[in-house]
């Protein structure tokens, strides 16, 4: 079956496959056929990858920053390489566009460079003593840290889970998504073959449940980082607190768009359209409500509609295509419900709102306008191709709005008037704030989010402190 690669664990720097274990099948989500079965970690496994981790951390935390810096800049040189093959397995396991996946798989590149660097930048400080007295603050990596990541970047999420520990002197023990494992494990791959040790970097696969509990229980993980919904982020954190581990949960969003009567509008449409409907809307950081000051709301609506209807769905493989499937088979029903649950409650569906044809995950784009407060999409996060679009009345209704809602990570506006950007940039409860424009992310900004979005952040010189533990020397 095509060129999807086999699928391992790497413990210990050893591949490991089948061998009697059980098995998890992973599926093509633009055909649903079966790609290949992927191997689960056995308790001695995992207890295996808790020893090596003990033991690589010791060994990683005094590798000098110089090393450290090298061999993972050669790593980020190698995904590079790779990056043609690296896509090719995403889209299979993922469904999103070729042309996104190897984007994903060089974003993922240039941050491993970045973190690279950072090994070089990780200061301390000397605080002012009287003369003959010191003090300085030192930092000092974690410990062993554990990452589970979700299915939506399949590539990008491990890397955010790796990049800080590794840059930070920890050790680290991964679990991409079982949906998506090929493009997390080649990652690992790389950075083994650079030269990261085998002790330092292990990817493992199984229940999620029972890895993260087994996971969490052992002392020698002292730091958890999770990419995926609030839910299991609340329950991650729980366990986590148990041992008092400290967390990074980098979660769901509902990313709030401000779009004033001053803006831009084709350059809001152009830019927030396609954003919308990049990776199927499974994005934490993909623009859901947008919040249209009144009297441009019908021109705004009529130019998402006409943008919307010319995305091209199709297959990942297929030149041209703009949005592939959704990822796995819970996508289609789930938004499915949420526009249905919203129609009754009066919402307009002004495009799409069904599943294309009877194979694999396909979804229209769709847009819903005039969404009741009520409807349940309006309150939990669509994590799909559908927009809401509402008329509001002015920038206080706005943002009244755009805070209601108890997630904070992403939130965008769009703005000519330089006095509103600042009152937006005081009021907006969000980890990231876009004007005038659609990126949120970029690899020296912490990315992260407020309230259920999580907390910690990814990226940044943050991403990598976010590994690190404070130790004041104070000597007399
Ligand atoms: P989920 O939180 O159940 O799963 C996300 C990832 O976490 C999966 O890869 C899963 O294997 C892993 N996971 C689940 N339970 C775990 C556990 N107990 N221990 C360790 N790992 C665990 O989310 P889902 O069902 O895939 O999607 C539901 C919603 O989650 C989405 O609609 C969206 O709101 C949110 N989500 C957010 C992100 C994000 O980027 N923040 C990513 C995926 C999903």
């Amino acid at each position: 079956m095509s060129n999807y690669p086999e699928l391992k664990m790497l413990i210990g720097g050893s591949a490991i496959t089948g061998d009697g274990r059980d098995t998890i099948e992973v599926k093509n989500p633009a055909n649903g056929e079966t790609l290949a079965a992927l191997p689960s970690a056995s308790t001695a496994d995992l207890d295996q990858a808790l020893e090596n981790a003990e033991k690589g951390f010791h060994e990683w935390r005094k590798t000098s920053a110089d090393k450290r810096e090298a061999i993972l800049r050669k790593a980020a040189g190698l995904l590079k390489e790779r990056a043609g093959d690296i896509a090719e397995a995403l889209t299979y396991e993922q469904g999103k566009p070729l042309a996104e996946a190897k984007g994903e798989t060089m974003y993922s590149a240039m941050l491993l460079e970045f973190y690279a660097g950072e090994c070089k930048r990780i200061y301390g400080r000397t605080l002012v003593r009287p003369e003959g007295a010191r003090a300085e603050v030192q930092y000092h990596p974690v410990g062993p840290v554990a990452g589970f990541s979700a299915w939506n970047f399949p590539v990008l999420n491990v890397m955010r889970k790796i990049g800080g520990a590794l840059a930070a002197g920890c050790s680290t023990i991964v679990k991409p998504s079982e949906e998506t494992p090929a493009a997390g494990i080649a990652l690992v791959q790389a950075l083994l073959d650079a030269g990261v040790p085998g002790d330092v970097v292990q990817c493992v696969f199984g229940v999620p449940d029972e890895v993260s509990r087994h996971l969490l229980a052992s002392p020698i993980i002292r730091k958890v980082t999770f990419t995926g919904s609030t839910e299991v982020g609340k329950h991650l954190s729980k366990l986590a607190a148990e041992d008092l581990k400290i967390t990074t949960m980098e979660l769901g969003g509902h990313a709030p768009v401000l779009v004033f009567e001053d803006a831009d509008l084709d350059k809001t449409l152009d830019t927030m359209v396609a954003n919308k409907y990049r990776n199927a809307g499974q994005v934490c950081v993909s623009p859901t409500r947008f919040l249209i000051e009144e009297n441009i709301f019908e021109k705004f609506r009529d130019g998402f509609v006409e943008r919307a209807k010319a995305v091209k769905v199709g297959n990942g493989w297929e030149d041209g295509t703009q949005m592939g499937p959704m990822a796995s088979e819970r996508g289609p029903d789930g938004v499915a419900s949420k526009i249905a649950d919203a129609k009754d409650k009066g919402a307009n569906l002004a495009l799409g709102g069904e599943r294309i044809g009877n194979l694999g995950n396909f979804f229209e784009p769709s847009v819903l306008t005039e969404v009741p407060t009520d409807a349940e999409i309006m309150n939990e996060e669509p994590f799909g191709p559908v927009a809401i679009l509402n008329p509001m009345k002015g920038e206080d209704a706005m943002i009244e709005e755009a805070n209601r809602l108890p997630y904070g990570l992403a939130a965008y506006a769009w703005t000519n008037d330089v006095a509103r950007r600042r009152r937006l940039a005081a009021e907006v409860e969000a980890g990231m704030l876009a004007i005038n424009t659609g990126g949120v992310s970029a690899a020296d900004a912490p990315f992260g989010g407020v309230k259920w979005s999580g907390h910690g952040s990814e990226d940044g010189r943050e991403g990598v402190m976010a590994c690190m533990v404070p130790k004041t020397i104070h000597e007399g």
